[in-house]
């Protein structure tokens, strides 16, 4: 069985969805600080079975040890984190208490009843502001420019100390360029709860009326439209990357780190175009300066989880943006309804 913390949410279902197709038992723990119930649903009607669920906490330390000593957990997908940039700038505290904090209980609580294969949900951002593109696995991670990349690189620290200190552990650092899109069902995908940062979920609030422009952060950097450039990953092609990682590390000790991206980046104004294309929704812009922090480019070699996962994405930026696109829209039916009754 395969325990997922953070499985309700938009990484995590969808990693649950692939793991039930492939007859895996899964067992997601959430606290639904960012996610809703709904969402263990939809997974069970694409899945065609349940998958189990308990809402409670990663750092609840006494719910670990009951977990991983009643069910028949053999590893652990741990995506449980909060994840928003410009809020960890103001509340620090609750980024490294959650993302670090959660990190470290579940290990603890992991070596104690002796499961030792962990896949953590890390990112690009722990490169830093890398200049050498593509990024592959061997770059220096560098100094993250807010708390919560620096909670993904503590996070990740504390993995290599763990897995250094015991030759027991086998752990994937996956690396996540930027997941966008939906599954193609359109009955999961990133339902935010608040105000959106990414750029994807905010461009499809402005197609669907619900914002009046998108805020364009800089056209002055130095690349061929003068915006930012990162490598716009699908969610399911994402998602495959975990089976995958869990597989190898049935043959592979210690920490491994993998990318998962494209190899490909687009700009904001490729993508937006790409959208208007594949929505014909008219997209409003307005330019403003560049967002602090922010990189001017980003995009992933995908070699090493290709030589070693046997894994790469074959979704489009099209199929990225025609499945948001649909997930969009079939959100809007559902609260439609809801106000209609
Ligand atoms: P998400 O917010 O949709 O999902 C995270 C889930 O974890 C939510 O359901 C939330 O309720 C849950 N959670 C948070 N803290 C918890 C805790 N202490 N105990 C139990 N559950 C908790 O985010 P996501 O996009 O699915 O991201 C999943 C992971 O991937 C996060 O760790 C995130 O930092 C990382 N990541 C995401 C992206 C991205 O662009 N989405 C990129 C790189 C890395
Ligand atoms: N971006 C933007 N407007 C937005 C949100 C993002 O122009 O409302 C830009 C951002 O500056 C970056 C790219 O879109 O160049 C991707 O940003 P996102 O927040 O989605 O991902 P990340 O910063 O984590 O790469």
């Amino acid at each position: 069985m395969i325990l997922i913390t953070g499985g309700a949410g938009y990484i995590g279902a969808h990693v649950a969805l692939e793991l039930l197709a492939r007859n895996e038992d899964v067992l997601i723990l959430d606290n639904l600080c960012n996610s809703q119930r709904s969402a263990i649903e939809r997974i069970s009607t694409l899945a065609g079975q349940r998958p189990g669920f308990i809402q409670g906490d990663v750092r609840n330390r006494r719910l670990l040890d009951t977990l991983l000593r009643d069910y028949p957990i053999d590893a652990v997908v741990h995506c449980a984190g909060l994840k928003a940039v410009g809020e960890s700038v103001h509340e620090p505290l609750r980024y490294y208490d959650n993302n670090v904090g959660g990190s470290l209980t579940l290990c603890q609580a992991m070596a104690q009843a002796g499961v030792f294969t962990l896949v953590f949900s890390s990112s690009a951002t722990v490169y830093g502001d890398c200049c050498t593109m593509p990024i592959n696995e061997s770059c220096a991670t560098g100094q993250p420019t807010n708390p919560y990349g620096m909670s993904k690189l503590m996070a990740e620290n504390i993995m290599q100390s763990v897995a250094s200190s015991d030759p027991r552990w086998s752990i994937g650092l996956l690396r996540y360029f930027n997941p966008i899109g939906a599954h193609p069902s359109g009955l999961l995908g990133e339902a935010p709860l608040n105000m959106p940062n990414n750029l994807l979920p905010f461009l499809l609030q402005v197609a669907s009326g619900q914002r009046e422009y998108l805020s364009v952060f800089g056209n002055d950097y130095p690349t061929a439209d003068g915006t930012g450039v990162r490598d716009y990953i699908h969610i399911v092609d994402l998602a495959q990357g975990h089976l995958c990682a869990l597989d190898a590390l049935r043959e592979r000790s210690g920490v491994n780190i993998w990318n998962l991206g494209t190899g490909r980046g687009y700009s904001v104004l490729e993508l937006v175009k790409s959208f208007e294309q594949v929505s014909g929704v008219p997209i409003a812009l307005q330019f403003k300066a560049r967002r602090p922090g922010d990189v001017t480019c980003c995009w992933a070699d995908p070699q090493k989880a290709a030589d070693e996962l046997g894994w790469r994405a074959s979704r489009s930026l099209q199929d990225m943006l025609t499945d948001a696109w649909r997930w969009q829209c079939s959100q809007l039916e559902t609260e439609w309804i809801r106000e209609a009754n």
